[in-house]
């Protein structure tokens, strides 16, 4: 099921989220509805608090359609446990700030550790945009938006766009 995606400013997206305790099936749905709503926007990453659930779940896949299969990552409580030095600067964009975008130096690889679909405890290493995604998607869980690492005079010029796209859109109904 396709879920709506909050757009901000949203109390919802300023929130830090409560990590998961344990796998239940409606857990698994959620993870299933989110991984369908960021491939319909489309995207390469969602948080759940995206959708305004406040938990500690992301779900990623920074695979191009042309590059061949997808592979879906679910990550419920992820956490990063290894930063690199060096930066990777990206043009940054998100499902809830649409239509904008702006560089954000980032480490370039990251180790996380998460709780996968199968209860089970994984940690693997991020590089290039995985290793860009990832961090940008356990920001959302912190209630941390890409936007939070630009200058105040750019953050507000988004955030002023995206509360005229809502009234638009509102308008709309
Ligand atoms: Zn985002």
């Amino acid at each position: 099921m396709i879920r709506s995606i909050l757009i901000h400013p949203d109390p919802r997206l300023k929130k830090v989220c409560d990590p998961v305790t344990g796998i239940s099936p409606e857990l698994g749905k959620l993870a299933e509805d989110m991984l369908e709503t960021m491939y319909d926007a489309p995207g390469i990453g969602l948080a759940a608090p995206q959708i305004g659930v406040t938990k500690r779940l992301i779900v990623m896949d920074c695979i191009k359609t042309d590059e061949g299969a997808p592979r879906p990552m679910v990550l419920f409580n992820p956490e990063i446990t290894w930063s690199s030095e060096d930066l990777s600067t990206y043009d940054e964009g998100c499902l809830s700030i649409p239509d904008q975008y702006a560089e954000v130096d980032r480490p370039s690889q990251v180790r996380v550790r998460w709780t996968g679909l199968d209860g089970q405890s994984h940690e693997d290493q991020f590089a290039g945009i995985w290793a860009t995604c990832v961090q940008h998607e356990i920001d959302h869980l912190n209630g941390k938006l890409f936007i939070d690492y630009l200058g105040p005079l750019k953050r507000q010029m988004i955030t002023r766009k995206m509360e005229k796209l809502k009234r638009e859109l509102a308008r709309q109904g």
